[in-house]
């Protein structure tokens, strides 16, 4: 009994794909895929417009505006 069933993911699906993890370029299935997902995670990075969130979330300077809410 010890059959490997070869449909059994290695660990999981390929987050950028969804094909099954290739071991090698886990948890992706192909450099590509990894690639994909570095360029992903750094233009991320960098593209996140932050200062306009907290413009809007935060500080305001109080003016005495009592508006909405
Ligand atoms: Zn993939």
């Amino acid at each position: 009994m010890n059959e490997i069933n070869p449909k059994t993911p290695v660990a999981g699906s390929c987050p950028i794909c969804g094909k099954p993890v290739e071991p090698a370029f886990k948890p992706f299935c192909s450099k590509r895929c990894a690639d994909i997902d570095l360029n992903r995670w750094l233009s991320g990075v960098y593209a996140v417009p932050a200062k306009d969130d907290e413009d809007e979330a935060g500080e305001r300077p109080a003016e005495g505006e009592a508006g909405e809410k």
